[in-house]
């Protein structure tokens, strides 16, 4: 008798479904695998899009994750353009938007997020502004590379690493930025004040105008475009275009209305699982307890969706690869290699090592002795080393740390 091979299907093709298709295959996972996603063509890294491509040193070939041959010489099958509408988890099928029915066995939900639209007096979330700009997906990056031109007034609402690394790549296309920062600094939910001011200074002698503080009140359109924008305590700016970097909504609607518990991203475990043993679910999307740091987190960045990904593929190839990983993050602005690994939360001061000036610096975020979080500028190796002695946790001499005649291997050297 033939007996029908099991179905792995992935919902969202980014760089956690589209590692996740990949892996499931290495891993072992004997039956079919389909990969689902609205976006068109192979999935992309998302990252080169405020950095590379939109400075215009990559184009849409570098940024792919891997050539289109990879899936098929894996046996994954790709739909592409198509969203999933629906999850039928009594008859295990998705629905697609084309009126499709897959079925599933195992189901990935890797369905990362979508940016937070800017609300203000001024935007009608019906018909928005032609020029409020978003950042997520190519087709995005591809509509604020149109604006990045010599002389045009580009306005940046958020300071957090997307914004900033717009401003950056806009500045260098010779536009004319300003950057309007609700907060006392940038930065301000991911890093402490001693980085938030050696970014604003960066930023500062390469012409861009910081202005922090800066609520935006409303905007004034003409023609459906914005013209101008005014600030909480009065001020005024013109703009070409309006790019607003203010956070992004986990995209789990569609998992909570299949009854899964998904508010703020889908709860998983260590290997990725939900509620349901039937259900997984990796990136963005998700939140987790994090062994090390001891509480739930949902993490924004590429290794996470990675780590999660290769996770739920070892659990389903019956070889299991618990996701314990340290949470890191990178941020290219100028000549700045900006790399984060560790959670702040928490900190009680945080220590330098090295130098503002010379753009090369680690800063060590600790509470008491033991180091939650390092941000490295331009110092990749030391960086490495941190990152990985963040898994024991470490405990460190604090002392010493800001003392570069003293390696750093030493005094992370376990028992130090
Ligand atoms: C401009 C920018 C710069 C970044 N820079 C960095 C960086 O330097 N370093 C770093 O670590 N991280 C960076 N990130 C974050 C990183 O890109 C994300 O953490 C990562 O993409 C998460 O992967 P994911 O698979 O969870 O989500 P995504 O990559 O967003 O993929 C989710 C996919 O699912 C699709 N989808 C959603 N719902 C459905 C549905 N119902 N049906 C079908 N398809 C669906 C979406 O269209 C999307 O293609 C950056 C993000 C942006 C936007």
């Amino acid at each position: 008798m033939e007996t029908r091979q099991p179905a792995l299907v992935v919902v969202g093709a980014g760089h956690a479904g589209g590692e996740l298709a990949m892996a499931a295959r290495q891993s072992g996972w004997p039956g079919s695998i389909t990969l689902i996603g609205e976006e068109p063509g192979v999935p992309y890294q998302r990252p080169p899009l405020s950095k590379a491509y939109l400075c215009g040193q990559a184009t849409e070939a570098d940024i792919q994750l891997r050539p289109a041959a990879a899936y098929e010489t894996a046996a994954v099958r790709r739909i592409e353009g198509v969203r999933v509408a629906s999850i039928d988890r009594a008859a295990r099928q998705v629905l697609l938007t084309d009126g499709r029915a897959l079925p599933y066995d195992k189901l990935a939900l890797c369905l990362g997020g979508r940016p937070r639209p800017l609300s203000c007096a001024g935007i009608d979330p019906h018909s928005p502004p032609a020029n409020l700009l978003y950042l997520r997906t190519l087709r995005d990056a591809r509509a604020i590379g149109e604006h990045l031109q010599p002389g045009k007034r580009i306005v940046i609402v958020g300071g957090g690493y997307v914004g900033l690394e717009v401003a950056a790549s806009a500045v260098g296309r010779g536009a004319l930025v300003t950057v309007l920062e609700a907060q006392p600094r940038v930065l301000a939910r991911v890093a402490g004040p001693e980085l938030s001011r050696f970014y604003q200074s960066v930023h500062a002698a390469h012409g861009v105008d910081i202005r922090t503080n800066a609520a935006i009140a409303a905007v004034n359109c003409e023609a459906g475009r914005i013209v101008c924008l005014t600030c909480g305590d009065g001020s005024t700016l013109e703009a070409d275009a309006v790019v607003a970097g203010i956070g992004m909504i986990a995209n789990v609607e569609i998992a909570n209305a299949a009854g899964l518990d998904a508010a703020n991203g889908l709860e998983v475990d260590e290997n990725g699982m939900t509620a349901d043993p039937d259900i997984f679910a990796a990136g963005d999307c998700t939140r987790y307890q994090h062994p090390l740091y001891g509480r739930e987190v949902r993490i924004e960045s590429v290794p996470n969706a990675l780590e999660q990904a290769r996770a739920i593929a070892g659990w389903l190839g019956g070889k299991p690869k618990p996701n314990r990983s340290v949470p890191w993050f990178w941020s290219d602005q100028y000549d700045l290699k900006l790399q984060m690994a560790g959670l702040a939360t928490g900190y009680d001061r945080c220590v330098i090592r090295g130098s503002f000036e010379a753009h090369s610096f680690c800063a060590f975020y600790l509470a008491g002795d033991r180091v939650l979080a390092v941000d490295a500028v331009n110092r990749p190796a030391e960086f490495m080393a941190v990152r990985r002695a963040l898994a024991r946790p470490l405990v460190v001499d604090a002392a010493k740390i800001a003392d570069e005649s003293i390696a750093l291997r030493e005094l992370l050297a376990p028992g130090a």
